[in-house]
């Protein structure tokens, strides 16, 4: 589903558009020219419906080259073994987070808490996925027509990057679970939420006058994104919190 020039919605859960299997996050592809990549793999549970978005949209799995990571939760990352073997896409992911990716680390990805908790299913399925490059902050990744930034924004969880995209004047953000749209975050019990480090995530998203957000769940904001993250930024001035999705 085209929702912005070059930018494909073609997976979405339970939190979102409901688009494909509701362990899914937002999936993001976008067309670079030459080459298309995706951002966020979704959660493995039926990554076929992600292939069948993707048909839809017009652009051949042939033309992806990339699939890049925002973190390294199941329902972001545990579908990248499925596209990886599959099709070949190299994945690309946060220098800190990249070993927990190749050894499908059940802690580090919080995955075993989450099944404790019943947020994700007792069966599903966390498969090692090879990295073939990782990333940290400022790096610059150029894919196709594509020049992208890449920010660490932990808070949500460690190893969690954002990637900034300055197309036609415009700044675009893809932010996975750092911030959604009317100033939400998603705090959470789990070992590597820091209220603190979330806070100077989103005072750094802030700064940057972001113009259109691409969030890992729920609505994506085309224009006047920054008025989205001013929310989130005034309740962590105030030493409060912001509203979770
Ligand atoms: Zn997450």
């Amino acid at each position: 589903m085209l929702i912005a020039p070059e930018i494909h919605l073609v997976g979405s859960g339970q939190f979102g558009f409901q688009i494909t299997d509701l362990m899914d996050c937002n999936v993001y592809l976008i067309d670079a020219g030459s080459e298309a990549f995706l951002i966020d793999a979704g959660g493995g549970v039926q990554p076929e419906l992600i292939v069948k978005q993707i048909e839809q949209s017009g652009i051949s799995t042939d033309k992806i080259t990339r699939l890049l990571l925002t973190h390294i939760h199941g329902d972001h990352a545990a579908g990248a073994s499925y596209f990886q073997q599959r099709y070949g896409w190299k994945v690309i992911v946060s220098k800190e987070a990249a070993p927990w990716l190749e050894a499908a680390d059940h802690d580090k990805t919080s995955l075993n808490a989450a099944i404790a908790a019943g947020v994700y299913p007792e069966n599903f399925k966390y498969e090692p996925c090879p990295v073939s490059r990782s990333v940290e902050d400022g790096d610059r990744l150029e894919i196709g027509n594509v020049r992208l930034q890449v920010i660490e924004t932990p808070g949500h969880s460690r190893g969690h990057v954002s990637y900034v995209w300055e197309r036609q004047g415009q700044r675009l953000i893809f932010s996975g679970d750092v911030i959604f749209a009317g100033g939400k975050i998603v705090l959470q019990q789990t070992w590597d939420c820091v209220i603190q480090d979330y806070a100077k995530s989103i005072e750094r998203l802030h700064e940057l006058n972001i113009d259109a957000l691409f969030p890992g769940h729920g609505p994506f904001i085309t224009a006047n994104a920054a008025r989205h993250i001013a929310m989130a930024h005034s309740k962590f001035a105030r030493l409060e919190l912001p509203p979770n999705l």
